[in-house]
């Protein structure tokens, strides 16, 4: 299964992962609630793929965004981005 991280303000591709397994834990998945997993993270069965809205450094940086909390994002974001 592959995981596609774009970023969710200018949708430039992050990053992919393989996985073999999907560890919600490790992930921060497990974190998330119901409406927030709804809205960040889309999976695609057909495909055996998982995509998670993040952010990619350029906008992190050209935003001045260190703290995911102002945005009112959950602060478990963060792990998405490196
Ligand atoms: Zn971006």
């Amino acid at each position: 299964m592959k995981i596609y991280y774009t970023c969710e303000y200018c949708g430039n591709h992050i990053d992919t992962l393989e996985v073999d397994h999907v560890d919600e834990a490790k992930f921060g998945f497990d974190c998330l609630t119901a409406q927030e997993r709804q809205d960040i993270i889309k999976t695609d069965i057909a495909q055996n793929a998982i995509y998670v809205k993040s952010l990619c450094d350029f906008c992190i940086t050209s935003m001045g965004l260190d703290d995911n909390i102002a945005l009112g994002r959950p602060t478990i974001s963060q792990g998405y981005i490196h």
